[in-house]
């Protein structure tokens, strides 16, 4: 096969153009294409006026090699890489060829290895493991996707909270109620974000994300996937235990021996992978007690703005806004305010609504979701703050000497500030960006309505409890309050006075990591696999399922005895 990159095309060309365009650059006739497949697609805006597909294809041509040889000086066209998977230590066929769980080969290995969460993390490592026959146990807290859907409709529609079956704990993980954006920034030099694709695909993703330039799968559709590749990893002789909270672990000798469940329950197991999530807080503290080696990072803190998703349109699409090709627009943006902090857009969610994503008590936590067709009126995304160990320490009301564990303390602070601001019934407190800008409180909102459920209250970010906090930071509120104005250099109206900020945005990333060597190991646990973005590694769906991936080989390459590195 061929692939030819960076072919550009009118945004609406004809069908026939593609293989046209693929001929002209070849330097052969049309008839000589013998098939086309688009591996991506993906617009170039740069231009409101003359938007472009920009498109990678991969083709079968008559003369292939003569056709690669005569433009091997041409950068866009060579040979197409191979992108398909390959297990670690044995082939496939040796494990799963046969159907059924029970016609599997018995392990070498006494015990199987067991697996702490079903998020992304968890979930494809499940499955690899599955893959590779090593049949799999994960334990997870929270229920199946059915009905922990309606547990977390119970905080969006009644202000009723389940701190075990919510929008970070459950079957599918955090992303499960999501946007179900499937892009990132990771270096992938072995394709494994195209098994990523390839598995949701096969689950009953639609098929489009294999080659769109920002593939996302929206929360209805993801929680039948989420279903699916459960019945796969059965299928395969894994096993997924719902509501089996890990409240242990037991360590002997710097080695992982098993974990311990909340009924009393102990399984033994001598490869445990982590993938928890980053608001496993509780789980955190036990290991953090138990001496697996962990050190608080960086994150961010901010706010969630709303806008009209046709005022993001227009500013991106110009006269081409609401062209049904390039469906509701995006953006992404950065600044570098005068205080020395970076300010960003997180989790932008075009067409899509501001959801309750808080796992504790007494908490008020923003995140954004969308539905695959992404039709709802508002666009509206993250706007964080970076913060660093170092401001953990210097919070004025930080807990005491410096822990892995004051992140935590930190995001439990200003999320427990934003429920008071709500008013201290799961309703947050919103903002208008004019009064915002102007340091005061609002009393009602405009024409942008807040989409948050169960409710947002008009409150003012600067004020102060008792102890002195406001909403956030200080540094934080400043940051933001230089960054609007700038934005709207890059948005036309991105600080109009109606849009609304919902607070807090605190659950960005893990606000610790659990370091782990080449072999995937903790630093100083043998046996456990710290994984995914709880552990660190990991800052969405599919960072989190490339790193449940690798994980898995890792745990493969350790029980079946395979050097390092093999993956063959
Ligand atoms: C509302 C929302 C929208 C998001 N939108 C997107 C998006 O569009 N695109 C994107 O890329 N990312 C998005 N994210 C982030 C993404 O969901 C996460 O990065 C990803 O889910 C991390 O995967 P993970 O498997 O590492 O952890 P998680 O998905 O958090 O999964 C961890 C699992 O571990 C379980 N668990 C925790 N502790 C225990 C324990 N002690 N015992 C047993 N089980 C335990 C939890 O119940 C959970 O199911 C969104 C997140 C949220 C909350």
């Amino acid at each position: 096969m061929v692939r030819i990159t960076d072919l550009r095309l009118p945004l609406a060309h004809p069908t026939d153009a593609l293989r046209a365009a693929i001929a002209a650059r070849l330097g052969v006739p049309e008839t000589d294409v013998v098939s086309v497949k688009v591996f991506k697609r993906s617009v170039d805006a740069r231009k409101p006026r003359a938007l472009l597909f920009v498109y990678t294809v991969d083709c079968a041509v008559q003369g292939e090699a003569a056709v690669l040889r005569r433009l091997a000086a041409d950068r866009r066209v060579g040979p197409s890489p191979d992108t398909d998977y390959r297990f670690v230590a044995r082939a496939p066929e040796d494990y799963y060829a046969s159907a059924t769980a029970s016609a599997l080969p018995s392990l070498d290995a006494p015990l199987r290895p067991v697996i702490v969460g079903f998020g992304p993390c968890g979930i494809f490592c499940a499955l690899v493991l599955a893959q590779m026959g090593l049949r799999p146990i994960v334990l997870e807290r929270g229920k199946k996707v059915r009905e922990r859907t309606q547990d977390t409709w119970g905080l969006w529609r009644r202000g009723v909270l389940d701190p075990e079956s919510n929008v970070q704990f459950g079957e599918g993980g955090a992303g499960t109620f999501s946007d179900g954006k499937l892009w990132s920034q990771i270096s992938d030099p072995r394709h494994l974000t195209r098994k990523v694709l390839t598995e949701f695909v096969k689950a009953g993703a639609p098929e489009e994300i294999l080659f769109v330039q920002k593939p996302h799968i929206g929360t209805f559709r993801l929680v039948k996937v989420v279903e699916n590749m459960r019945a796969e990893i059965d299928r395969l002789g894994g096993e997924i235990r719902f509501e089996q909270r890990v409240t242990d672990v037991r360590i002997e000798d710097g080695r992982m021996r098993g974990v311990v469940v909340a009924s009393g329950d102990e399984i033994r197991a001598d490869h445990v992978v982590l993938a928890l999530g980053h608001s496993a807080r509780d789980t955190f503290a036990v290991l953090h007690g138990r001496g697996v080696h962990m050190e608080a990072k960086p994150f961010a803190v901010g706010y969630r703005i709303e806008h009209p998703q046709s005022v993001i349109d227009r500013a991106r699409f110009g006269p081409n806004a609401g062209n049904p090709l390039l469906g509701p627009a995006d953006y992404r943006l950065v600044h570098h305010a005068s205080n020395g902090r970076a300010v960003y857009s997180f989790c932008m969610c075009p067409g899509g609504t501001v959801v309750a994503a808080t796992s504790e008590a007494g908490c008020v936590v923003t995140n954004g979701m969308s539905q695959y067709a992404r039709k709802e009126r508002n666009a509206n995304a993250g706007i964080v703050v970076g913060i660093a160990p170092e401001d953990y320490a210097a919070d004025p009301n930080a807990p005491g000497p410096v822990s892995p564990l004051d992140g935590i303390a930190l995001q439990r602070r200003y999320e427990a500030r934003a429920f008071e601001l709500g008013g201290g019934d799961y309703a947050a407190p919103g903002q208008l960006v004019g009064d915002f800008l102007a340091g005061r409180p609002s009393r009602a909102f405009g024409d942008v309505l807040p989409s948050y459920t169960p409710g947002v209250r008009p409150a003012d970010f600067d004020e102060r409890d008792a102890r002195g906090n406001a909403s956030l930071p200080d540094y934080a509120i400043a940051a933001i309050r230089e960054a609007l104005p700038a934005f709207e250099r890059q948005i036309a109206r991105f600080a109009m006075h109606d849009a609304v900020l919902t607070g807090v945005e605190t659950r960005t990333s893990s606000p610790l990591r659990m370091p782990r060597g080449l072999d995937y190991q903790s630093v100083n646990v043998r046996g456990l696999y710290p994984a995914g973005e709880g552990a660190g590694y990991a800052g969405g769906i599919m960072s989190a399922g490339v790193d449940g991936i690798e994980v898995a080989e890792a745990v493969g390459r350790g029980m079946l005895g395979a050097s390092p590195g093999a993956t063959g």
